[in-house]
């Protein structure tokens, strides 16, 4: 582990036990014994407002045994692939085998989905955008507007992690914008489709077996989804380097040149784009829960630091201004938990509009670069390096910020609902 910086791994309530030893990253005996030596705080979990156990007992259970391989695991282990802008396939993986991937379709709550994304955030912020984007917005769009073939084609192997697909909407000259502006094309020609245009920013786009493309179509004019197999010829992927954060996503910029695809690889349920919009609402709330998640693991590495950093001969826990800072860094958490929970609710009810979804991914990700602008500064010089995980904290939360619609078309959105006036032009 990083000099000076022993981890408290919080632990649930279930086991009590020490955290396992960590893997797969640097490690050095005696100050493995030091994390031992450690005592465990009150609340390791700092669920101080027992979200948990809403949960019924089988899927409390369920959640103790990921959250403790996510926090063994994951979480360390993420650090060198972040610095080296690196995508974990083996970890990926083994996110599979707690069924991580099939969460959309497994029949589980929404609060327990939710909270998986809080724990996989809690570990990992990038696993947990592609996580999220796997669920919500590739198994999702093609459980619910794929044909029976796509289904039979590509389910299995979604829900398993053994396939990946991006979900390829952002272009380079539209972000906000792109209900309206979207320029990539579609052409129907002797039985095939074919695509022109570029994308931005696509998550996995240069690992996964397929992208959902949107393109308008030309015939018509409606935006319509594609699964275009990364193989086709005149599909390229290019890695997008140097992001300050999420950096083990490995988001693409692509070009699409005449690519063909069979017909059949139209979404029979995607030939409007309206009909994208539930799971759009859903994968925005999505973003919600990433933002509670990555509060929980500033809070997590804030009071480990504090506890341990000493300075005037005391540990930084023992000052009152340390102490207010965790306060409020744990404060916006909860608030930002308690937001997902009560989204999870009305989400189970049927109820859950945009609107809604807007105002919790504006509201817990405001939230979170504010709490890990706090855990950096409490953390003093050894905050600003991601070996100490609040620097890698702090880059992913900028992200969490501007993807899914940004804050300030999120905060449009809320305030258009409130009032009844649009002001986005
Ligand atoms: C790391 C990362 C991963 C991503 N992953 C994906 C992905 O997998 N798939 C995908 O399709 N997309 C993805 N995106 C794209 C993301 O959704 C867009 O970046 C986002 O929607 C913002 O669009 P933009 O970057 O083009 O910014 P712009 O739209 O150019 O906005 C620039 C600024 O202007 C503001 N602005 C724009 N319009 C208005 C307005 N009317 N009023 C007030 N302010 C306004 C915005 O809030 C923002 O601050 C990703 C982005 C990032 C950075």
């Amino acid at each position: 582990m990083r000099k000076g910086y022993v981890p408290v791994q919080p632990q649930g309530r279930a086991s009590g036990q020490p955290a396992p030893a960590e893997t797969n990253t640097e490690s050095n005996t005696a100050e493995t014994g030091a994390a031992a030596a450690v005592a465990q705080p009150p609340f390791p979990d700092a669920d101080l407002m027992y979200i948990v156990d809403l949960l019924p007992p089988d899927e409390q259970l369920r959640y103790q045994e990921v959250r403790e391989f996510l926090q063994s695991r994951i979480r360390a282990a993420s650090i060198d692939y972040w610095n080296r802008e690196e995508f974990p396939f083996g970890l990926l993986a083994e996110l599979g085998k707690y069924g991580l991937g099939g969460l959309q379709t497994d029949g589980t709550s929404k609060l327990f989905k939710g909270l998986m994304y809080v724990e996989v955030a809690r570990a990992d912020v990038s696993l947990s955008a592609l996580v999220g984007i796997h669920n919500e917005l590739i198994v999702g769009m093609i459980d619910e507007l794929g044909s029976e073939e796509q289904k039979a084609r590509w389910l299995p192997g979604l829900t398993a992690f053994t396939q990946l697909g991006a979900f390829a909407l952002t272009e380079p000259d539209h972000g906000s914008d792109i209900a309206g502006g979207l320029e990539t094309t579609a052409r129907l020609d002797g039985g095939e489709w074919v695509l022109n245009g570029a994308k931005r920013w696509i998550g996995a786009g240069t690992i996964a077996d397929f992208a959902l493309v949107w393109a308008r179509d030309v015939a018509d004019q409606h935006i319509k989804g594609f699964i275009v197999e990364t193989d086709r010829a005149g599909y390229t992927a290019t890695k997008i380097a140097n992001k300050i954060g999420l950096r083990i996503m490995q988001n693409a910029d692509i070009v699409l040149d005449e690519v063909r695809i069979p017909a059949a690889n139209l979404l029979p349920g995607a030939t409007d784009f309206s009909k994208a919009n539930e799971l759009l609402r859903d994968s925005r709330a999505w973003v919600g829960w990433q933002g509670a998640g990555i509060q929980l693991a500033a809070f997590d590495v804030a009071r480990a630091y504090s506890l341990q950093r000493r300075q005037f001969g005391k540990e930084l826990a023992r000052f009152q201004l340390i102490q207010q800072q965790l306060a409020e860094i744990l404060g916006n958490a909860t608030a930002s938990l308690a937001l997902m929970a009560q989204l999870a609710r009305i989400q189970e009810d049927g109820k859950l509009e945009m609107v809604q979804a807007a105002m919790a991914k504006s509201t817990t990700t405001r939230l979170a670069r504010a709490s890990v602008a706090m855990g950096r500064s409490l953390m003093g010089g050894n905050g600003i390096s991601s070996d100490y995980e609040m620097g890698k904290l702090f880059g992913d939360a900028e992200i969490l910020y501007t993807y899914e619609g940004s804050y300030e078309i999120n905060s449009l959105i809320v305030a258009r609902a409130v009032t009844g006036k649009s002001a986005f032009v």
